[in-house]
């Protein structure tokens, strides 16, 4: 096979642009360019033969002889047409290959000197199986691209010559000029047969792909499609069902909310992320509640809004004194606190705890405090709290998940510089779910604070500009650590002159203002007050004091409304009829003098208290009983008692053997209040003395202090508190250990003229003061023991 040469011919050349005419092929062309109409005019003018070649690049406006290629197909021009435009359209048809030999010198045209190239057609068989493989892939071809229509397959079918079957089947496949080429510049039938075979091939490869990847993409695109379709519809049965408010509004009104929310950048990306997790939640699913109920808190929570302090201690001090009465060393170190910050700025201050009974005004001068320095306030409760998660809150993945209630303050406080009250921090528990007071260490910590961590929150809350003061009714129960960083201020109850101030200067215009009676429409005289504080209440604060004087507020009232115009006064013989009957016994705790009842003092977390202890010696086989509630303290202080009276027992002329013929009860009765610690020592051992004596003991005397064996009487604790209930009780004696002396200065002036405090050091002392009678059995002197040691006195004594 091979080319077959003949001699060269003279023909324009027409060269194209992204196109390729193999011979046989028929088709339209646009020409525009001046030296292609030239070189088609000159054809026309000829035998309307032109050479067609492409050219390598297709945007070169001039091509030169090295831009186009040198194998071209010899067309003939079957028609002409002029476009408006100035293009002329023209219909070619392929002739036969052939080969540029030379250049001709045109400046109008190009003109070439073309080689005719003929190919033998032949029949060889191997070309007929060629051939056949050919058209199958063809066929699979057009199966696969669309863009060939199956009459081009029937057409192709009916070609016989193969260079021809090459060549259309070429020109129907989307190759490239430069592969186009390579077919036109293959002169072998066989030869080109296989370079087409193998495009062939390639070509349908690649659609095949495409297929699977277009497939792919539409079943991906057929889902999302769904998905849309299936949330507009429920958009739409949402709207049906009166749902308004789709998922879509309440996440621009969040968005909106976020835009005008202060906080730190990160906490600002967080919501944002959040609100985008919402956004393709479907509006009723558990998930998008819980992804709402978080976003909300944050938004909620006072990331950097702060209220500005007044820092004047003048106008401090006028609050302070307006809200309370007395308190002067609260109000002292409040007023220190806030000259410290003034000059420093800001203040890693240290926690105030204020310790005292119950109504004592603990919670109501932390409110003060907030007032004085312009801040919000804020209490929580943390009586019971037993559980870390309440202080610190539950992880979101909890069902109900909610911020502890450090978080959940500051949300309602709205600010982050609130003064913060953590009440009952002595009454937390612990158990199995975690240790709440170490949670609260983290709180409290000025160190740590600055990014206290919730569980719920995960994004570390600034607690550092909070104060935070604490309340307690005893400070034993306070876990040590938190004890350790808190300044403790004891509150240690009113006397009764100070009740009655609280009273007619505060309590009762506080309650006439809330009751809505006005300053002339009731007046309660003093002597009326006095009364309610006796015989309506025992206490050392004046919780229940207010209570009462809510109550008469109240029923004047009614009085008030039903009888307008009417004026009331209550003096003292009125409190019963707004009252009831009165509570309490004012006076002496025992109305008579008694064998074997003592009247002690105690000291518990409620304040002072008078307690009568009793003692009775049954004919019995020597049996010591103790019954009311005791502490293990209390009952090992009833033994000391009794061993100390068996070793005196000759001295008071007891029979010696007094333990073993009686049974003796030891009985401390009233409430069921726990009553625990050792200063009840000397009241049990005098009245067990004064039982089996005989001898009464004085109804105008109380006592405290604890005893040892040998009868020595050692401090206690709580003077201060002992002796206001005392007062309370009108008692006029006070028996108190001689080393608790110097707690006296302590007791207000009022308590310390009405009462005579004795101070003692032995029992023998004590027997002297409290029984009443002729005390002869005790003239033997008392052995001083000098090497006492087992008085434990570092111990902290009750
Ligand atoms: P606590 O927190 O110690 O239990 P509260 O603060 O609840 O006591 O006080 C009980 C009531 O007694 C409050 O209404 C308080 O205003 C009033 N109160 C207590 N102490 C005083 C005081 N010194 N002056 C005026 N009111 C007082």
């Amino acid at each position: 096979m091979g080319p077959n040469r003949n001699r060269a011919r003279k023909l324009p050349l027409l060269p194209l642009r992204g196109l390729l005419v193999y011979p046989s092929m028929v088709l339209h062309l646009d020409v525009g360019r001046e030296k292609s109409v030239k070189a088609l005019e000159r054809a026309m003018v000829e035998d309307s033969l032109i050479l067609l070649c492409s050219q390598s690049e297709i945007n070169i406006e001039e091509p030169t002889r090295e831009d186009i290629y040198r194998v071209g197909t010899i067309s003939k021009i079957r028609q002409m047409l002029k476009l408006p435009n100035g293009t002329i359209r023209v219909l070619v048809e392929g002739i036969t290959r052939a080969e540029i030999v030379e250049f001709a010198a045109n400046d109008e045209y190009y003109e070439v000197m073309v080689k005719e190239l003929h190919e033998e057609e032949t029949a060889a068989p191997e070309i007929h199986a060629l051939m056949r493989s050919v058209l199958s892939q063809f066929e699979q071809y057009i199966n696969l691209s669309k863009k060939v229509t199956p009459e081009t397959m029937a057409a192709v079918m009916d070609i016989d010559q193969p260079g021809r079957l090459a060549d259309v089947i070429c020109s129907h496949l989307p190759l490239k000029i430069k592969d186009k080429q390579e077919i036109l510049e293959t002169f072998g039938v066989r030869e080109r047969l296989e370079k087409l075979l193998a495009m062939l091939n390639n070509e349908r490869e690649v659609l095949e792909l495409e297929r699977k990847i277009s497939q792919r993409v539409k079943k991906q695109m057929e889902k999302t499609q769904k998905e849309y379709y299936l949330r507009e519809q429920m958009k739409a049965i949402q709207k049906e069902l009166g749902d308004k408010e789709g998922r879509a509004g309440e996440v621009e009104e969040l968005r909106s909310q976020l835009e005008e929310a202060q906080m730190p950048d990160k906490v600002r990306e967080k919501v944002e992320k959040e609100i985008d997790r919402l956004e393709k939640m479907p509006a009723t699913s558990a998930e998008g509640g819980v992804i709402r109920n978080y976003i909300d808190w944050l938004l909620a929570l006072p990331w950097t809004n702060k209220t500005f302090d007044d820092l004047d201690i003048h106008n401090a001090e006028v609050i302070l004194n307006e809200d309370h009465y007395g308190l002067e060393k609260p109000k002292e170190r409040v007023l220190e606190y806030l000259a410290v910050q003034q000059l420093v700025k800001k203040l890693k201050g240290p926690i105030l705890c204020l310790v005292g009974p119950p109504g004592v005004g603990k919670t109501s001068i932390a409110r003060s405090i907030a007032r004085s320095l312009n801040r919000k306030f804020i209490r929580i409760s943390l009586g019971g709290v037993r559980d870390e998660a309440e202080i610190r809150g539950h992880r979101r993945t909890y069902v109900g998940a909610m911020p502890g209630r450090v978080i959940q303050g500051m949300k309602s406080a709205g600010t982050n510089n609130p003064v913060f009250l953590l009440d009952e921090i002595d009454k937390m528990a612990m158990d199995f779910r975690g240790d709440p007071a170490a949670a609260l260490l983290e709180v409290l910590d000025p160190e740590q604070n600055s990014t206290f961590s919730d569980h719920f929150i995960e994004l570390p809350f600034d607690l550092s500009n909070v104060m935070f003061v604490t309340t307690a009714n005893a400070v034993h129960n306070i876990p040590r650590p938190l004890l350790d960083r808190m300044e403790v201020l004891y509150i240690p109850g009113y006397t009764e002159i100070e009740k009655l101030q609280i009273a007619s200067n505060y309590l009762i215009k506080k309650q006439k203002e809330d009751h809505g009676l006005k300053e002339e429409q009731l007046q309660v005289t003093e002597a009326a007050l006095q009364r309610v504080i006796r015989e309506y209440t025992r206490e050392a604060g004046v919780r229940n004091l207010e209570q009462q004087v809510a109550s008469l507020c109240r029923k004047s009232a009614r009085q008030i409304v039903t009888e307008p115009g009417n004026h009331i006064v209550i003096d003292a013989e009125q409190v019963p009829d707004y009252l009831g009957p009165s509570k309490f016994r004012y006076g002496m705790a025992e109305l008579e003098d008694q064998i074997g009842a003592v009247t002690g003092l105690a000291w518990t977390e409620v304040g002072g208290d008078t307690l009568v202890i009793e003692v009775t010696v049954l004919p019995g086989a020597g049996k010591l009983m103790l019954t009311g509630k005791l502490g293990d303290v209390m009952k090992e202080s009833a033994q000391a008692a009794f061993s100390y009276t068996r070793s005196r027992a000759a001295q008071l002329k007891i029979p010696e053997d007094f333990h073993e013929k009686n049974d003796i009860h030891i009985h401390i009765p009233e409430g069921a209040i726990p009553k625990d610690g050792p200063s009840a020592g000397i009241t049990i051992a005098t009245a067990l003395i004064s039982s089996l004596t005989g001898m009464p003991v004085s109804k105008e005397v109380a006592m405290t202090g604890e005893i040892t064996l040998r009868g020595r009487v050692l401090p206690i604790g709580g003077l201060k508190e002992k002796s206001l209930a005392a007062h309370r009780a009108g008692i006029k004696k006070v028996l108190l250990p001689k080393e608790n002396e110097k707690d006296l200065q302590d007791i207000p002036d009022s308590v310390r003229n009405e009462m005579t405090f004795i101070p003692v050091s032995h029992m023998d002392q004590v027997l002297e003061h409290a029984l009443v009678g002729e005390i002869d059995f005790l003239t033997t002197p008392i052995q001083e023991s000098v090497n006492e040691d087992e008085s434990g006195s570092s111990r902290v004594c009750h």
